[in-house]
């Protein structure tokens, strides 16, 4: 399909008093229109710093280093989205970018009934009126799997499930272009998590919208993304087809992340992990940063920094699109025959 957003070489750092965090440093990745993207990584992989920088909510101390975000819309030129400002920003945002938080960290007012949340935030990024807005309300409750009487609810009164659903029917209401959810199913029961996992997939396929999902939830993963880009230290080192990514992961640490898959409603399944700690944003490993835990590591591996480049699929004909992999198992000539 056709690009939504391309981001290139973003970098967002933070200054913490033991020096700069380099959080998301140099992140290079093309989503693509009504497709499903999963994030995945371990925490402190740099998730949801890249997340908030795609929504524009980067907050000091972070900041952006270096890099573009490039939106494409419909028919128009491409918009580099860190340089969208004000006004013009809160506007693009709901119309353009929804954002589903945390399922513990509902942005709900508590001192609002449900159809006033809608109505609020409705009528400041369109130029619908109270009055349609409202009217609105039942039905996009119905889109997720609430009844209308919801709607004259206060959040106190809502399950931890129902919050979240409200909350991505409001994220919805303006149907923007892209949903980005960020570990949307932390902390929901596994029932309510399957909701929500159905609902996501839903949303692209009735409206077509884009979704963004970031979790460390590798089972979340194989249950919606259609591609999968994992994050290890604050870079993307694979991405590829979902079917890639579980059944012929490349990267050695995407390997051992599918090693240690959980499965929704079910035990966890440890097929080895991945030893050793996560490394310091303020302190990265030289070369690949994967090496000191990395069971394969190369005397180059410390040494240089892998380049991010395509390499053959033999999962099957069916996987059209070449995973992209940032390790020298696949590109330097020292590492032949010992890729896998
Ligand atoms: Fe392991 Fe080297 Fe590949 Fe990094 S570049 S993942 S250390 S083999
Ligand atoms: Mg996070």
């Amino acid at each position: 399909g056709s690009p939504l957003l391309d981001i290139e070489d973003l970098k967002v750092y933070y200054n913490t008093i033991s020096g700069v965090a380099q959080a998301v440093d140099g992140v290079n990745l093309q989503i693509k229109r009504g497709e499903i993207l999963g994030i995945a990584g371990e925490s402190g992989c740099g998730k949801s710093t890249l997340t908030t920088a795609l929504l524009r909510l980067t907050k000091p101390p972070a900041y952006v280093a270096a890099g573009r975000i490039l939106f494409y819309p419909l028919n128009q030129q491409p918009i580099n989205l860190l340089e969208v400002d004000g006004p013009d920003l809160r506007a693009f945002r709901w119309r353009n970018l929804a954002y589903l938080p945390q399922g513990s960290m509902s942005a709900l007012n508590p001192v609002l009934r449900v159809k006033d949340q809608f109505s609020d935030v409705m009528l400041e990024h369109s130029e619908m009126s109270k009055r349609d807005a409202l009217a609105m309300v039942p039905d996009l409750l119905k889109q997720v799997g609430l009844e209308a009487y919801v709607a004259n609810m206060y959040p106190h009164e809502l399950s931890g499930g129902m919050k979240q659903r409200v909350t991505l029917a409001m994220a919805i209401a303006l149907e923007p272009d892209l949903l980005v959810a960020d570990e949307p199913t932390t902390a929901l029961d596994v029932h309510v998590q399957r909701v929500i996992i159905q609902m996501l997939a839903g949303l692209r396929d009735k409206m077509g919208m884009t979704v963004i999902i970031v979790t460390h939830d590798m089972a979340v993963h194989a249950e919606l993304a259609d591609r999968v880009a994992v994050m290890y230290a604050g870079g993307v080192v694979e991405v590829g087809d979902v079917r890639q990514i579980f059944k012929a992961p490349k990267h050695p640490y995407t390997r051992g992340l599918i090693g240690s898959i959980p499965r929704i409603g079910g035990e966890r399944i440890r097929l080895g992990g991945i030893g050793g700690n996560t490394p310091s944003p303020r302190n990265w490993p030289t070369g690949c940063r994967f090496h000191p835990r990395c069971p394969q590591a190369m005397p180059i591996c410390s040494q240089e920094t892998p380049a991010f480049l395509p390499v053959a699929n033999e999962a099957g004909s069916k996987v059209e699109l070449q995973p992209l992999v940032a390790c020298h198992l696949y590109s330097h000539p020292e590492a032949e025959g010992t890729s896998r």
